[in-house]
Parts: C-alpha cells; sequence; structure tokens
C-alpha cells in the first residue's frame, strides 16, 4: 500500500518537481541550443489536491488518460490549465476532448480524427502516435506508414497536426531507449519532408516531439524531444493503471 499522505505532500511534491526541472535543464544542455522542453505533469489516478501543488508551482500543463476522470478534475480546477489528452481515445468520447484540450497525443487512425475533427475558429492541435516497437500492447502507427495517417488525418480541416508522440517499451537501463528516440525524431523529419512536398502551406506547424516518461525523459531530452510526459517521477506510484 502506498502511504497517500506521505506521497502528496506538499514539501514531498515541490521537491521532486524541482528536481525534475533540474534534470531537464541539465539534458537540454546536454543536448546543446535552447529549444524548450514542455513538461507534461501526468495526472492521472492523482487527486486534485496533489494537481493543485504543482499548479501553484507554475506548472500548467497536465496530462489525463480518461475522459471521465479527466472531466471531473478540469472541473475542480482553475481553467488556465492546459489539458493534455495522452490515452487511447475510443471515437464515442472523442468530441468531449475536442473541445477543451490543449493536445491530443494519441491520434493513430481515421475514425478517431474524423470523432475530433468539428466545425469552429480554433483547431484542435493533435500528434501523430507512433508505435516504435510495434508492440501489440500499445497505440500508435509504424513509422512507415505516419504519411498515410498524415494525408488521412489532415482531410479533417478542424484538426491540425503538430507531431508525433511516441512510448517506447519498458527498460530498467535508460539507454536502451536511445535508439528509439532517435527513431521518432527521424520520423519526424522525414513527415517533414514529406509534407513540406506535398503540402508546402503546412510545414512549419509540425515540430513537437512528445517523447520521454519518468524512467527516460533525460534521454529523450538529449535526443530532442520537446514535451515530456512525467507521472510517476512526480507524483509517485499510481494505484490503478492502465
Ligand atoms: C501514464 C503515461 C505517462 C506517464 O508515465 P510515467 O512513467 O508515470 O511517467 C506518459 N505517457 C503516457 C502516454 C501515459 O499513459
Amino acid at each position: 500500500m502506498v502511504d497517500q499522505r506521505e506521497q502528496y505532500q506538499k514539501e514531498a511534491l515541490l521537491k521532486r518537481l524541482d528536481d525534475v526541472r533540474r534534470r531537464i535543464d541539465d539534458a537540454r544542455e546536454r543536448r546543446g541550443g535552447d529549444a524548450p522542453v514542455e513538461l507534461v505533469a501526468v495526472s492521472k489516478t492523482h487527486p486534485v489536491e496533489a494537481i493543485k501543488v504543482l499548479y501553484d508551482a507554475g506548472i500548467r500543463s497536465f496530462g489525463e488518460s480518461y475522459v471521465q476522470e479527466w472531466q471531473d478534475k478540469a472541473q475542480a480546477l482553475p481553467d488556465d490549465i492546459d489539458w493534455h489528452f495522452v490515452g487511447r481515445l475510443q471515437s464515442n468520447k472523442a468530441r468531449f476532448v475536442a473541445d477543451s484540450v490543449a493536445l491530443i497525443h494519441s491520434v493513430d487512425r481515421k475514425s478517431v480524427a474524423k470523432a475530433l475533427n468539428r466545425r469552429s475558429d480554433e483547431k484542435v492541435n493533435v500528434l501523430l502516435q507512433v508505435n516504435l516497437a510495434l508492440q501489440d500492447t500499445k497505440g500508435g502507427v509504424a513509422a512507415e506508414k505516419l504519411p498515410q495517417l498524415f494525408d488521412l488525418v489532415s482531410r479533417y480541416e478542424g484538426l491540425r497536426v503538430r507531431g508525433l508522440m511516441g512510448m517506447p517499451p519498458y527498460a530498467d537501463d535508460p539507454e536502451d531507449n536511445r535508439i528509439y528516440f532517435r527513431r521518432l525524431r527521424k520520423a519526424l523529419s522525414d513527415l517533414q519532408d514529406y509534407v513540406e512536398r506535398k503540402y508546402p502551406e503546412r510545414r512549419e506547424i509540425l515540430s513537437e516531439l512528445s517523447m520521454g516518461m519518468s524512467n527516460d525523459f533525460e534521454v529523450a531530452v538529449e535526443e530532442g524531444a520537446t514535451i515530456v510526459r512525467l507521472g510517476t517521477i512526480l507524483f509517485g506510484k499510481r494505484v490503478y493503471d492502465d
């Protein structure tokens, strides 16, 4: 049993956040350049009170995986939070997130894109999910299928593809995941080339690389992540999980 009072204690949360921020900065320095890295605090399964502590410390991006849970939390929290939907999306629930989420990380098929599409001035920002190690348990398409998926998704005027998301297999040694992060970066640059040729007006918006979780984010940042998705290292263990 995880002791929740200790896990979500304010001082403990702030110390972990401080630590994570420093480690992201160090990894950014190692990769050179000063491109920013967005920290998305993946708060699925964790309580509103813990989210509020990180919010008060300046975090505005939070990630959720379950539509109902996200809706309940969003209602109880300030409305200047940028919610990121990182979980698998079902077409029948997609319209709920389309309206009020800053970025959807997990578009990998036409039915979901179609369900997210809506007519409004503000487009829905999405990432295409890549299945980096071709695992049955994970969503996403093979990197080679990205041009096809882009063609399908870009037909929907209400969506704007901003980049790619990928999740390597769990590895005890984060170095083992470096090849997957490189693969995702290469997939983005190949897709940029493809889009530049086929849809010249869309090129500049395809720039996000959402990669790196609690066990491997430093390697991901070294390899060019623009967004890291961190849950356990900030909030502690999840009591239930996908
Ligand atoms: C839960 C989840 C995370 C956070 O994972 P941690 O290992 O706890 O950091 C990141 N990305 C996705 C897609 C997730 O579902």
